[in-house]
């Protein structure tokens, strides 16, 4: 991914999102907001315990980086399930200015101008996607359980099913989040993730103690892969958010006492 800096905001873009104007995305890092603590600084996170009045004022940090409207966010309201909602002018707001008007959201789906897609994340695994034919945006959070669940092979068949697109012509975006090289797990969650049939031999490493290294980004790759997406329209940051915990908050580094980054994505009006 692309590291930027505006207005001394540090937030990563797909490269390959980026040759598409009519659209505006960032991943964001911990740095240049105003959040205290463990929550230092950029917390994006309503449901981390820090005081709501500095996240929103986070969000409105980030928003004038973006040139965005921060009245236009709506939040995904997660539960590390696979429920996908289309997202209408009629939830502009939700979970930041105003109640969530829905329950258990783990993935956003919009062809609406105006709207700011968004997510958080600590560790779990963001999946954006764009449609440049159908103009449609999407954003997945896909920690182990939302990998285990398929969240994102469901935004790819609802992006079909609900809005007409192509398979051939969505590209998708695997964000921040823990690595491999972090991510130690005990068998049962390897065993969520053993039946794939589309995975090869390379997503796991088995270790003396029969814990197992597992690769959340090689799953999401595959899968997205199994979905009909071609190769060349999926990007992987490569970045991982355990290892690098001075720029991003991590909930496996911490220990859980930690803020969240958030992954956004809006169609321009
Ligand atoms: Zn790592």
């Amino acid at each position: 991914m692309k590291e930027n800096y505006k207005n001394e905001v540090r937030y990563y873009t797909f490269p390959a999102f980026e040759e598409h104007p009519e659209i505006v995305h960032a991943f964001t890092s911990r740095e240049c907001g105003v959040s205290d603590g463990y929550y230092s600084s950029l917390n994006m996170g309503i449901h981390t315990g820090d005081d709501l009045e500095n996240v929103k004022t986070n969000y409105r940090i980030l928003c004038q980086t973006l040139s965005l409207d921060p009245e236009k966010i709506v939040l995904a309201n997660l539960v590390h399930g696979d429920t996908i909602r289309n997202v209408t002018a009629a939830d502009a707001g939700a979970g930041l200015w105003r109640d969530f008007p829905y329950e258990g959201v783990d993935g956003l789906l919009t062809n609406e101008p105006g709207l700011i897609l968004t997510a958080t994340f600590a560790d779990c695994v963001p999946v954006f996607f764009y449609d440049p034919v159908k103009k449609v945006i999407g954003i997945a959070h896909s920690g182990w359980k939302g990998t285990a669940l398929e969240i994102a092979s469901k935004m790819v068949d609802r992006m079909q099913s609900d809005y007409g697109c192509r398979v051939e012509d969505i590209l998708a975006g695997i964000g921040p989040s823990i690595g491999m090289c972090c991510f130690e797990t005990d068998s049962d969650v390897f065993m969520e993730f053993a039946e794939f049939p589309y995975l090869d031999e390379v997503w796991f490493y088995p270790k003396d103690d029969g814990k197992f290294d597992i690769d959340l980004w090689r799953i999401n790759f595959e899968m997205l892969l199994y979905a009909g997406i071609p190769e060349d329209n999926i990007s992987i940051s490569g970045l991982c958010t355990c290892c690098n915990s001075d720029i991003f908050f991590s909930h496996r580094a911490s220990k859980g006492k930690r803020g969240t980054m958030a992954g956004v994505i809006s169609l321009k009006e």
